[in-house]
């Protein structure tokens, strides 16, 4: 429904300096739900994401987040206001122990202690490896292990939209589906899910939007239960 909107993209258009990499592109987000963003090796996804969060400037088309437009605010505003990032290729600090790297992804929302150790408690319950392996450094986890911590690093922002580049990546199948259920579990919470993947199937199952990007314009856009793999094959490579 129209209430539980999250985040509206309209018709971007965004790049890096005089190169505009990103054409046209439209999405929505809604709590509670997942928006998978699919389309092949440097399509714009990322650097959609960089202007929905304010790293990259909108040349065009508009990003409308809690009803408002958000025009030139910058990145850690949009912070503030319940945006988390969690960035491709993301890195947790290795000497730090687990429980240390989640309470610095508290720090900016000036909690007091104990709060935040409840905060921690709360992600120990969605990510459970996390809690075991509390006092261990995070340099002792798998791939996998270090991509829930990424995760569960932006959660101690107490997003309302979880923005995520590629948690898959790199991680061996079984490991990926598991990030994948975990995520999935999110979805409990009413936070909105803004999801970046290349590992399609999986991604799909999880997902209650789709968007599919090629050469920086939206493809295909929709509900995920009403498209089949033809179209979405059309709108992957339909410009090659
Ligand atoms: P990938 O899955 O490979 O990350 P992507 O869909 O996320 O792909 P982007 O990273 O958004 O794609 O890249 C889109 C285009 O923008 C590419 O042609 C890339 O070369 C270009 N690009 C990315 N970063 C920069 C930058 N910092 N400066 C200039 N051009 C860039």
């Amino acid at each position: 429904t129209e209430e539980n909107i999250l985040l509206e993209v309209e018709h971007l258009q965004t790049g890096y300096g005089d190169l505009k990499v990103v054409r046209d592109v439209s999405l929505t987000v809604r709590s509670g739900q997942i928006t998978v963003l699919l389309g092949r090796n440097g399509a714009g996804k990322t650097t959609t994401l960089r202007a929905i969060t304010g790293l990259n400037r909108t040349y065009g088309g508009e990003v409308r987040y809690l009803g408002k437009k958000l025009g030139e605010t910058v990145a850690h505003r949009r912070v503030a206001q319940g945006m988390s990032y969690v960035q491709e290729g993301k890195r947790v600090f290795h000497e730090l122990t687990i429980e240390q790297n989640l309470l610095l992804g508290g720090f900016s929302t000036k909690s007091k202690k104990r709060a935040l150790l409840e905060a921690v408690q709360e992600i120990y319950e969605f990510f459970p490896i996390l809690g075991d392996k509390r006092s261990l450094p995070a340099s002792s986890m798998s791939g996998g292990q270090q991509q829930m911590l990424a995760i569960g690093q932006a959660l101690m922002a107490k997003p309302k939209l979880l923005i995520l580049d590629e948690p898959s990546q790199g991680l061996a199948p079984a490991i990926m589906k598991e990030v994948m259920e975990r995520v999935h579990s999110l979805k409990a919470t009413g936070l909105g899910i803004l999801l970046v993947e290349q590992a399609v199937q999986e991604s799909l199952e999880i997902s209650d939007e789709v968007s599919v990007l090629d050469m920086g314009r939206t493809s295909l856009a929709g509900p995920a239960s009403s498209m089949t793999l033809e179209q979405l094959q059309e709108a992957y490579f339909g410009t090659s």
